[in-house]
């Protein structure tokens, strides 16, 4: 089974009928990128860069950035890459930076949040990743958005890393994509406005589901609630999808739910454009993906929306499966 899952290496994730995905690896260090190729990921749906920043005694600088990044976009060829910008807070602490102690983290003083309080921070970031956009395929992708007016201050920040770059004579790629993860309900709600200023999405469902269900993901005593088959879940992922569709933009997911079996035929019939996961599941999905038809995934999806509580929507992909 190893074998025949091995020859798929080189193979597109397509349907019966010619549908097309994209299948790509979540990273968080520039050593994954190996791994990533050796399962066929087509891209980086997700670079987390957080590693760089954790242990460590002091922030990372920009060269130091610049390298592991460049490292990346060069091993990855013409392959897109998504670098995500700093995601810390919530469960993710960086000592060095005294972050405040606070009663809910996870609502709390993260990711983009700090990062806009902090733009030293994310300016040093930004121009890193410009940087290293000419020497591969990057994006860039900012976590935990919940406003247009953070779209707009964080691509004021891009523009202004962009303009520190050309005012040196230092080359990037002027064409770099702009995007953000879905990963708050607010989000959700707003994602026809969010994607006109943006290029695409890309939903975490790890996230995305603590915050729907308001139950904490690392938290044993409810973890049996938390549950991304959820029908909540599931509405917020179409209209996410459908939002970003109908102003000619595509989405995909970084969370774990888009390397889930079960899941991944659920949101291939929601039309879900890139699936990144964990390298070692690229294979897996790939196979189950080219044995289905298109028109079929779509009618299953209808069902599982429409579906009154997770077990039902798990019942119904068994069914077809
Ligand atoms: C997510 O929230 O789904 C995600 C991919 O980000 P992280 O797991 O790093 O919070
Ligand atoms: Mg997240």
């Amino acid at each position: 089974a190893r074998n025949e899952l091995a020859k798929l290496k080189d193979l597109p994730a397509v349907t019966v009928d010619g549908k097309h995905f994209e299948l790509c690896a979540n990273i968080g260090t520039p050593k994954d990128v190996d791994g990533a190729l050796r399962n066929g990921a087509e891209g980086v749906g997700l670079y987390r860069t957080e590693f760089l920043f954790m242990d460590r005694n002091s922030l990372p600088s920009e060269e130091v950035q610049f390298q592991a990044y460049k490292e990346v976009a060069e091993s990855m060829g013409d392959r897109p890459v998504i670098i995500r910008t700093l995601d810390i807070g919530g469960d993710k602490d960086l000592p060095y930076l005294d972050l405040p102690k606070e009663l809910n983290p996870f609502l709390g003083w993260r990711a983009v949040r700090m990062c806009l309080d902090r733009p030293e921070i994310l300016q040093t970031q930004l121009r890193a990743i410009l940087r290293a956009s000419a020497f591969g395929k990057l994006r860039i992708m900012f976590p935990m958005v919940i406003s247009v007016n953070e779209v707009m201050q964080l691509k004021e920040h891009v523009e202004q890393a962009k303009q520190s770059l050309r005012d040196q004579g230092i080359a990037f790629d002027e064409q770099c994509e702009l995007g953000i993860m879905i990963e708050t309900p607010a989000a959700v709600m707003i994602a026809d406005q969010l994607i006109e200023e943006l290029d695409f999405f890309s939903i975490g469902t790890n996230d995305l589901t603590q915050y729907i269900l308001a139950v904490d993901r690392g938290n044993e005593n409810i973890a049996h609630l938390y549950d991304s088959f959820s029908p909540s879940v599931l509405r917020a992922v179409k209209q996410v999808i459908d939002a970003s569709h109908a102003a000619g933009k595509w989405t995909g997911m970084c969370g774990e739910f888009a390397g889930d079996e079960r899941a991944a035929l659920i949101l291939a019939g929601l039309g879900l454009d890139e699936f990144s996961m964990s390298a070692p599941s690229v294979p897996m999905i790939k196979k189950i993906l080219r044995e289905q038809n298109s028109g079929k995934l779509k009618e299953l999806a209808e069902q599982c929306l429409k579906a009154r509580d997770a077990d039902a929507v798990r019942a119904l992909v068994d069914s077809i499966h």
